[in-house]
């Protein structure tokens, strides 16, 4: 076959965390529907899960495929079950983590020289991998998994410093990342990250350029990154089962859910969730429940199950809590099945940690968000939805923490539920959610600013393959 008709192959390497597997699958998804070939990197212990989101795919005939390698657990001196960065609890276990991972390398080179790929996706956290693609003379473009305005925005913070010049910025110098502002081993991995991004083919990004044209224009050409925005990537997902196999398997079953949602009215649901990451203590917990029962409003609650409280023991659930509000909340224990929830139409507001991918999925579903970001670049997120786009505002955290949240009173709890569901501020709001959620689709469609960056891609992509045809 000629290059210009040549099935383009891609690898897809996301680092070992649900908010990096979850969109590289789908990415994994959208490339295959676009006739390429598309191959995800798992360890064997996710490989079940990978195959769960991609079989209807593959029995429909997409050309997609899991292969693994092993994550040297025990050589990094971590125990069996550790494979998932949201299962390692300290800072050192997570620095061990990180270390297994650059392990990995000639396990990749093994793959990509059977296999023949013309181009790796990789994780932006798994920087080692350009020094592979590299010898291996295949492109690499990085996946960041988060929005233009926060990469631009995060390098713009690294590279002219504006925490130590101004006392005040509209990001406050308390919200900045620790590892900014002081030296730590995350920023050395950062400066790793940023290098091998320089050296690489380009970027891909789970946006859509409706959405921030002006953060996207600064990234290409201010900062020089030849980059594409592709997404929003969970639309990929378009029927219910589609929706509801993201990521862990979900504690509740996906028909009780939605016969729940059904029986309520048009946007009359919070839904709070904070990802896969961010943990509370008992206390801060407590503050919510409270808060959420004030508020009299109906809810879906997603709490991190802990496999050694029995469920309905737990520290932070008041006395008596679940029969008081049998009838108007919902606590999932564990993993919801998020984008069925967010884009059922009883939901009207997400209490959100500001995860790149729990943000989008409300912008693609339309619904404002009260914002509560903890750690990572969450609290840029935090002011492009409630500054940029004004589709969310903000509960009031001051302080960037790595995994554990700021504490939050009930009080404000109660407030911000009932004034992101009820009154005119919430209707606008959901206005211009919804509007972003139409432009969403329609980026994504054919002809849309997505398929068509996605285009351009696969285009010099082969343009890239021809050229090293040539050559070999
Ligand atoms: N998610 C889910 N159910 C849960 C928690 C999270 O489906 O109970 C999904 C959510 O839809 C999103 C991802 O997990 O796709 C979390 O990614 P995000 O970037 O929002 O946050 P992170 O977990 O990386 O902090």
């Amino acid at each position: 076959m000629d290059s210009a008709n040549h099935q383009l192959h891609l690898f897809f390497f996301p680092f070992i965390a649900p908010g990096h597997m979850i969109p590289m699958i789908d990415m994994a998804k959208v490339f295959a529907m676009r006739g390429c070939k598309s191959t995800l990197i798992a360890t064997p212990h996710h490989k079940p899960s990978f195959m769960k989101s991609i079989t209807k795919f593959k029995d429909l005939g997409f050309d997609i495929d899991v292969v693994t390698v092993m994550l040297p657990l025990k050589e990094v001196g971590l125990p069996e079950d550790s494979d998932n960065m949201n299962r390692v609890t300290s800072m050192e276990m997570r620095q061990q983590f990180r270390r297994g991972t650059t392990m990995l390398d000639q396990q990749l080179e093994l793959l990509i020289e059977k296999l023949t790929p013309d181009c790796l996706i990789s994780d932006m956290f798994l920087p080692w991998t350009i020094k592979v693609t590299a010898k291996c003379g295949i492109p690499r473009l990085v996946f960041h998994g988060t929005s233009a305005f926060s990469v631009a925005g995060t390098e713009c913070v690294r590279l002219y410093e504006p925490h130590k010049k101004v006392s005040k910025i509209t990001l406050s110098r308390m919200q900045l990342q620790d590892f900014v502002k002081e030296e730590t081993e995350f920023t050395k991995l950062m400066d790793e990250i940023k290098e091998s991004e320089k050296r690489s083919f380009g970027v891909v990004m789970n946006s859509f350029y409706e959405l921030e044209p002006a953060y996207a224009d600064h990234y290409r050409t201010f900062l020089g990154r030849r980059s594409w925005l592709i997404g929003p990537l969970s639309l990929c997902n378009k029927e219910i089962e589609d929706k509801a196999h993201r990521g862990e398997q979900a504690s509740i079953d996906q028909l009780e859910c939605l016969k729940w949602l059904d029986s309520r009215q048009t946007n009359s649901v919070i839904y709070i969730c904070f990802g896969s990451m961010a943990n509370f203590n008992a206390a801060q917990l407590h503050e919510i429940a409270i808060g959420l029962e004030a508020s009299g409003q109906q809810f879906i609650w997603v709490v991190k199950k802990d496999p050694n409280v029995e469920e309905g023991k737990e520290e932070w659930l008041p006395d008596g809590y679940e029969s008081r509000i049998q009838n108007k909340g919902l606590i999932i224990r564990g993993w919801a099945p998020q984008v069925l929830i967010l884009d059922h139409k009883a939901v009207g507001g997400f209490v959100t940690h500001c995860g790149w991918n729990s943000t989008l999925e409300a912008v693609t579903a339309g619904v404002p968000m009260v914002t509560w970001p903890v750690g990572a670049e969450q609290f840029y997120n935090e002011k492009f939805v409630t500054q940029v786009l004004k589709i969310g505002f903000d509960i009031g955290v001051k302080k960037w923490v790595r995994w554990f949240g700021d504490s939050v009173k009930s009080d404000r709890v109660e407030e911000a539920v009932k004034r992101i569901l009820v009154g005119e501020e919430a209707e606008e709001m959901r206005r211009r959610a919804k509007a972003l959620a139409e432009m969403a689709r329609g980026a994504v469609e054919e002809g849309g600013s997505s398929w068509s960056d996605l285009g351009a891609l696969l285009q010099v992509l082969r343009l890239q393959r021809s050229a090293h045809d040539e050559k070999t």
